[in-house]
């Protein structure tokens, strides 16, 4: 095993097929609406960096069985995940989250797990409190949040309009509740060097972070970073360069860690670059297995926590 996939720890978990669904709540984002900036991180498009969001206002529960129908035939899928994937998905009071929480959970009783992303800043104890309060009806729940990066000098030029201690504080209170976390980071960031990017591998290592979601940075449709791309601002990673990244990346990760996803996000439509994603995006496994056999390594080779 080279490296620890999230299907691999969902197999040991419930010996079934389980299947995240994603599923679009409505919610905006507080780096959208002005709370904490405007237009957003500068790689979001307007589905919230979601692939896969659905029309707006079609109901959750709708949302939830036409997600099982799809998997359930085409993927043998057994299980779900209810995954509230759009936008920041704790960006309402309790109350409306858990209206929300519930009719996705209570859609069908295929539904073991609820997984919720959100940004560190978007997060307090009484929504974590009812996050964890989902435990007496689903054995898995999890939070996700957006890192990116630990860096606080490319957050800001990405707009993030956080920092990496918005995510140390979301952690430590996110710890003190029955949740599992993953946190979402992203290779190839613009004005970053590849030891910087090693540091957030070794922070997260430090951190002993449960589960690590990966993504490329691409430029979509609409967003900053395309305008960016198309003034040649903004230089994707090659596929062999990315692959080397990850490769890296996951070196340090301590074995343990889940692997939560390895490649870009955002729908293939509305890419604009790096344009090898649309047709190479199946060879990044591949391609990165045989790298560590190359170098006679894996994920947590390098660990040095
Ligand atoms: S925090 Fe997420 S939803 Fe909000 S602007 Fe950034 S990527 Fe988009």
């Amino acid at each position: 095993m080279y490296f620890r996939s999230y299907n691999s720890y969902l197999q040991e978990l419930f010996h079934a097929r389980v299947y995240k669904i994603s599923i679009d709540g409505g919610f905006t984002c507080p780096n959208r609406d002005g709370t904490k900036g405007r237009g957003g991180c500068i790689y979001c498009d307007e589905k919230g960096s979601s692939s896969r969001a659905h029309a707006p206002a079609t109901p959750i529960r709708e949302q939830v069985i036409k997600n099982i129908a799809v998997r359930k035939s085409r993927y043998r899928a057994e299980k779900f995940i209810a995954y509230f994937q759009s936008f920041t998905n704790t960006y309402a009071p309790c109350a409306t989250l858990k209206k929300l929480y519930d009719e996705a959970i209570f859609a069908s009783p295929d539904i073991v797990g609820l997984s919720i992303a959100t940004r560190a800043d978007s997060i307090d104890e009484e929504k974590l409190s009812l996050i964890a309060s989902y435990q007496q009806n689903l054995p898995y729940v999890q939070i996700e949040y957006g890192l990116q990066t630990i860096h606080n000098r490319t957050l800001s030029s990405l707009n993030r309009c956080e920092s990496f201690e918005d995510f140390l504080h979301a952690l430590t209170l996110t710890r003190q509740f029955p949740i599992h976390h993953c946190v979402h980071v992203i290779l190839g960031l613009p004005g970053e060097s590849k030891k910087e990017e090693l540091q957030t591998a070794d922070m997260l290592a430090k951190l002993k972070i449960e589960g690590v979601k990966i993504h490329f940075l691409v430029a979509l449709q609409n967003t900053p970073l395309a305008l960016q791309y198309q003034q040649g601002l903004f230089h994707p990673l090659s596929f062999e360069e990315q692959i080397m990244r990850l490769a890296d990346f996951l070196e340090r990760l301590p074995p343990e860690t889940v692997i939560h996803r390895l490649s870009g996000n955002g729908h293939p439509q509305k890419l604009i670059a790096p344009l090898w994603m649309k047709e190479r995006k199946k060879e990044i496994v591949p391609c990165l297995i045989q790298e560590f056999i190359k170098r006679n390594t894996k994920q947590g080779s390098r660990c040095r926590f």
